[in-house]
């Protein structure tokens, strides 16, 4: 490449990132003025003023007098125009599939729930999920021009370049092309992300936007991490760097689906509480995962000490990442939150015993505040910034 293609080249790249980082200033902060803009943003005013006028113009943004006057004229204020465009975001997990539409301002504008039935057949399974996103477009009167882009979040290795979904263990699912099967039905810009990278962005973007060293652990039937170091999120070489959950920590352990043995995984997630339930208990009568934390929750002493196990199982997991990585801030994410309770106490001990206290001191320990809807939220985050700098 010689030397005035380069600089070009880095123009178009810088230009669409500052738009980007407008259109978040105001979708973040709004209504606000220009001046407010170039002051949150480290734009200049020239830029600010050229950004804007195209957001304005593609009526992405609107004008509105909604500013304090400091005596003389009321300042003209921005703010985003949430109508202008809406966002599809999909959480695939193991046992159900939400499905979210949002507008530009992040507000859920619908949202379906719906069981995975036929988790052997993917291809079936998606067909549902384009019938319940059909129905939306159609209850709501849309036509497909009026959505920005399709997010898909995924609980397995990806590959985000391709949009292929190479392996999701508990979901038994390999090598399935999820943005293609998506661009054949709808024609729409596609991202494929992992389930605990995008959490981590939604967590991150809507709660701790100034934690710029995080780990989100998400735990569900498996275990995956969002990792953020100097406030970017890391994806390593692989593009899936955050498989904590396959870090194993007991080379005798039980067998994990990805072929190893005593992977973190197998003793912290939902999983080993479910399966460890059936173990103990003699009743032929199968419980949802549920039932299961409902019972626990109602004093059963038997659960509350699965409960308990899981916890310290979590904790020893911790030490690993807090060791290594040294975060300021472990959210702990996903399904077992509803838990925290039962396990928070257990979490902390373990933390107390084994971590190296010079980064233990420096850590915090928190559940997550989105709950289950921290993935649908970072991927809506995702294709918004994404998507808006291509207008
Ligand atoms: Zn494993």
């Amino acid at each position: 490449m010689n030397k005035s293609k380069a600089i070009f080249g880095n123009a178009i790249v810088i230009r669409k990132w500052n738009l980007s980082s407008i259109f978040k200033a105001i979708r973040k902060q709004g209504p606000i003025s220009r001046i407010e803009l170039t002051e949150i943003t480290g734009c200049s005013a020239g830029t600010v003023s050229n950004h804007v006028r195209t957001l304005i113009k593609k009526g992405f943004v609107i004008e509105t007098e909604k500013g304090v006057s400091s005596g003389g004229r009321k300042p003209v204020q921005l703010m985003i125009n949430p109508n202008k465009a809406y966002i599809f975001s999909i959480e695939i997990e193991v046992s159900q599939i939400k499905i979210l539409m949002f507008d530009l301002e992040l507000k859920v504008v619908m949202k379906s729930i719906i069981p995975v039935i036929y988790k052997d057949n993917y291809m079936k399974t998606l067909e549902q999920v384009f019938f319940e996103m059909d129905k939306m477009i159609e209850e709501k009167n849309l036509k497909l021009d009026n959505f920005l882009g399709i997010g898909v979040a995924v609980p397995g290795l990806i590959d985000k370049v391709k949009g292929i979904l190479e392996f999701a263990p508990n979901l038994g699912w390999k090598n399935v092309h999820i943005s293609r099967i998506f661009k054949d039905k709808y024609g729409l810009p596609i991202i494929l992300d992992n389930e605990a990278k995008v959490a981590a962005i939604g967590e991150r973007e809507s709660i701790y936007p100034k934690i710029n060293n995080m780990v989100f652990v998400s735990i569900n039937e498996g275990i995956g991490c969002g990792i953020f170091i100097n406030g970017e999120l890391y994806r390593g070489a692989s593009g899936n760097a955050g498989e904590f959950g396959h870090i194993i920590i007991d080379t005798n352990g039980p067998v994990c689906h990805c072929g190893n043995k005593g992977c973190w995984e197998t003793f912290a997630s939902e999983s080993y509480i479910f399966n460890r339930y059936l173990k103990l208990s003699n009743s032929n009568k199968e419980l949802t995962k549920k039932e299961v934390y409902q019972l626990g929750k109602s004093g059963d002493k038997k659960i509350i000490e699965i409960f308990n196990e899981a916890g310290r199982s979590i904790g020893i997991g911790l030490v690993n990442i807090i060791n290594g990585l040294s975060p300021e801030l472990v959210v702990i994410g996903g399904g077992v939150v509803e838990i925290k309770d039962y396990i928070y106490n257990e979490i902390v001990k373990i933390l107390e015993e084994s971590a190296l206290s010079i980064s233990y001191r420096s850590v915090k320990i928190k559940f997550s505040k989105l709950g289950s809807l921290a993935a649908v939220y970072g991927m809506a985050d995702l294709i918004i910034n994404e998507r808006i700098k291509f207008i």
